[in-house]
């Protein structure tokens, strides 16, 4: 084994562990490198127990191998690397190698070959490799900053979530009590104090009565995703009958017309596109205009998903809200123009979400809003095959 020590003028440090056992061979590398601008520091080497020394013992930005050398095949140094999980970069350096045997080293880990006649190159091949290197290291680098956020995201929601869902349940009882303590003050002591008692009185109960449900709409939001959820295909027609019969009612009252195109069946759960198709064709209703309300349901197949449409005639929406109002109770309205809390639009988004799909809306302002959203057409079942989901007719019905 021979050093050779920095010669101290070049431009960038290198630190070589040379494999070769012609010491006039490696005096040519060193000086070729130091030709090409590196200010090198060499451990040459030519047994296979001195590279795994001089590999637990140094760090290097390079290994040149001898191809066959009398007691150690160069390719050897591969194992030997992943062996020590080290990802120090490999030339082969080689008096002659068949293009075939070339290609094969390169395969299975050597970043290149260089002949020895045509040492010229072997500056460039060393650049390249610790760019190589470099660029892979700030790769790794970035993916682990990104497995980071992300999984410090899925904490934090997590931990919100389940503070959500805590607080809703927990409050709900002492809630319950101030609520039914105030009604009671309210039913026996009205008329009997003077007029600001009655109206004081009035404003409990009416606070009482609107935390309950915010409350219970905050619960079924962090309910969402929690256990209990069962996903099995869908068929999204029949959903959607459902739907209709719940809000018989309100589509009778409003004279509302439901036009159904075909509809797919999903791998989601049947009560949450209940609760989906419900919100949405509610606020619908709600949000009508003079006229009487039509709504238009479709799905159309977009590559591996399904594309759902549930169009309105409604009042629409400002282009400035339309990312605003998924987001948990968030209003374009007061509570005297539209009832409601802000929520419906934030539980459709967790439901498309946790069945891996986007909600998004398109509209504006007078002229009907196309609520969209997708959910995954295709879906892998526990024996690894895949289904698809086909069409299944359904007339327009009209409420
Ligand atoms: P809520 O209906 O309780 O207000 P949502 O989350 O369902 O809560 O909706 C949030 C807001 O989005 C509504 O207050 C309304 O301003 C707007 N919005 C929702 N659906 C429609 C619609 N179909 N047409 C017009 N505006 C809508």
């Amino acid at each position: 084994m021979t050093s050779f020590p920095a010669n101290g003028g070049g431009v960038s440090r290198l630190r070589v562990l040379l494999i070769e056992d012609s010491r006039s061979d490696a005096e040519i590398e060193i000086a070729e490198l130091r030709r090409g601008g590196f200010e090198v520091s060499a451990d040459v080497v030519e047994t296979q127990n001195q590279v795994r020394d001089h590999l637990d013992k140094n760090k290097y930005d390079i290994i040149l191998a001898d191809y066959s050398l009398p007691n150690f095949r160069g390719m050897d140094t591969l194992d030997i690397l992943r062996e020590k999980n080290l990802h120090t970069p490999v030339i082969l350096v080689t008096g002659a190698l068949n293009s075939e045997t070339a290609v094969e080293c390169v395969k299975q880990g050597a970043m290149d070959y260089i002949l020895k006649d045509h040492l010229a190159r072997l500056t460039i091949a060393v650049r390249r490799a610790l760019e190589d290197v470099r660029v892979r290291q700030e790769r790794t680098r970035a993916q682990e900053q990104l497995a980071a956020k992300v999984e410090e995201l899925a904490r934090s929601n997590c931990d919100l979530e389940q503070f959500a869902y805590v607080a809703s349940h927990d409050l709900q009882e002492p809630l319950r009590m101030v609520a039914s303590y105030t009604q009671l003050l309210a039913e026996r002591y009205r008329g009997k104090l003077d007029s600001s008692a009655d109206r004081y009185i009035n404003y409990a109960v009416e606070g009482a009565t609107r935390m309950q449900a915010l409350l219970e709409d905050l619960l079924a939001f962090s309910r969402i995703g929690r256990n209990g959820v069962k996903v099995a295909p869908t068929d999204v027609s029949s959903a959607i009958d459902e739907v209709l019969k719940n809000l018989e009612l309100p589509l009778k009252e409003h004279s509302v017309t439901i036009t159904c195109n075909p509809m797919p069946t999903v791998l989601a759960d049947r009560f949450q596109v209940v609760q989906l198709f419900q919100n949405l064709i509610g606020n619908a209703i709600k949000f009508r205009t003079k006229r009487n309300p039509c709504v238009t349901i479709s799905a159309e197949k977009k590559g591996q998903e399904w594309l759902f449409s549930v169009f309105d005639n409604g009042i629409g929406i400002a282009a400035d809200h339309r990312d605003l109002i998924f987001k948990i109770f968030q209003r374009l309205h007061t509570r005297v123009e539209y009832p409601g809390n802000g929520v419906g639009l934030a539980i459709c988004k967790k439901i498309v979400e946790h069945n891996g799909g986007r909600i998004w809306v398109e509209s504006e302002l007078g002229r009907g809003s196309n609520f969209r959203f997708t959910f995954p057409a295709a879906v892998a079942d526990k024996a690894g095959k895949t289904e698809d989901y086909e069409l299944c007719t359904q007339n327009p019905v009209s409420g």
